[in-house]
């Protein structure tokens, strides 16, 4: 699955929030939950629609879709010269698709802040700070021997735009702006992407609060989301305590928690979700008395990557899909009725997969 870093500077939540998202099994209560790594979880991806499907269906088991968070300790200032677990935490990192950067929000004068004070914009500037420098240092290595080859008579088209990318990445990131933020062409992305860099992946920031502070924010929240909004990035305002309480509850009591907290979903949730978003994933089911289960796919995938999802054969054999949309499922009540209707189609190989889709794959074998 596709996995999201945490980042932050010590002692702002990372682990309050990791841990509350790796340990809330009732969730999926029947998936076969799994711990990779003491800093590596698999979470399952919360969906209404799904439990609707669910109920309508009464499959005989039920696979949500997942998606794996990491917790990335260790970041202080001076990582990225080797400071703390500075090149271990960043190599980490690296390998991830997006980033969560966790910004403290809260005062609690029995948790030290390692700055001295609650200060979220210097934290934030302090994180992406190392991040900026480590990527820098990244590009550098890579110039010299980019601006030889560019330069050298045989140069190829390749060479030559690896040297423009690099140009372009150097510039960006020596005027503090992230790498994410670079307009390149297509063939420089590939380079982009080649060099790993951190600032390259998209990111949000999330707001851990107090509970006081959860519905209405705070200074800090506002600081916060003000940054945010000038980065176009998003925040998630959560309180980290309070969700590692939710998610020691048993299923039952934890609506009755919500309710009595007049919250709808549990503020991971909407983390999870918010992640999936910045991620730009989709979901589709598959659907049958056997199971009924979830699966991601890239916004803008056809019908057959989405078949490759599931299997490399369903992909390579693709004949066709059955299709029809959840939402008619709930409309009209059974899929006989949504047949009835004239609104289970068939698809081809052009079909893009629109989230909330439920698929049923033709394919040779
Ligand atoms: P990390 O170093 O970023 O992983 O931070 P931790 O998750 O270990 O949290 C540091 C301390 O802050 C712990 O004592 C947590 O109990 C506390 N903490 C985490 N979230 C909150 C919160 O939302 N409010 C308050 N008051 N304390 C929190």
């Amino acid at each position: 699955p596709l996995n999201v870093g945490i980042v932050g500077l010590p002692n702002v939540g990372k682990s309050t929030i990791f841990n509350a998202l790796t340990s809330a099994k009732a969730q999926a209560a029947n998936y076969p939950f799994c711990t990779i790594d003491p800093n590596v979880g698999v979470v399952p991806v919360p969906d209404a629609r799904m439990n609707k499907i669910v109920s309508m269906v009464k499959p005989n088991s039920i696979v949500p879709t997942t998606m794996e968070f990491v917790d990335i300790a260790g970041i202080v200032e001076g990582a990225s010269k080797g400071e703390g677990l500075g090149n271990q935490f960043l190599s980490h990192i690296r390998q991830t698709d997006a980033i969560l950067h966790v910004v403290r929000c809260f005062a609690d004068p029995e948790v030290i802040h390692v700055a001295g004070g609650v200060n979220p914009l210097s934290d934030i500037d302090v994180i992406n700070t190392e991040l900026l420098l480590a990527d820098l240092d990244t590009v550098e290595k890579r110039a010299v021997k980019s601006e030889k080859a560019a330069k050298s008579q045989s140069a190829t088209a390749a060479q030559k735009s690896e040297w423009s990318a690099i140009q372009k990445l150097r510039e960006a990131l020596n005027a503090g702006k992230p790498a994410r933020t670079v307009d390149l062409e297509d063939d420089e992305k590939l380079i982009a992407r080649d060099l790993f860099l951190i600032t390259a992946k998209p990111m949000l920031y999330v707001a851990n609060v107090d509970e006081s502070a959860l519905s209405t924010g705070n200074d800090w929240t506002a600081a916060v989301e003000k940054r945010a909004a000038e980065e176009n990035s998003e925040v998630v305002r959560i309180c980290g305590q309070m969700e590692a309480d939710i998610a020691e509850l048993p299923a039952d009591e934890r609506a009755e928690f919500l309710a009595e907290m007049g919250l709808e979903e549990p503020g991971l949730d909407r983390l999870i979700h918010a992640a999936y978003r910045l991620l730009g994933l989709y979901t589709y089911f598959t659907s049958g008395v056997q199971e009924v289960r979830a699966w991601t796919i890239k916004k803008g995938t056809k019908a057959p990557g989405a078949a490759g999802v599931i299997h490399s054969d369903f992909e390579r054999g693709f004949i066709k899909a059955d299709c029809y949309h959840c939402e008619d499922l709930f409309k009209y009540g059974s899929e006989q009725a949504v047949k009835e209707k004239g609104l289970l189609r068939s698809e081809g190989k052009e079909y893009v997969v629109k989230d909330g889709d439920i698929l049923f794959f033709k394919f040779n074998v």
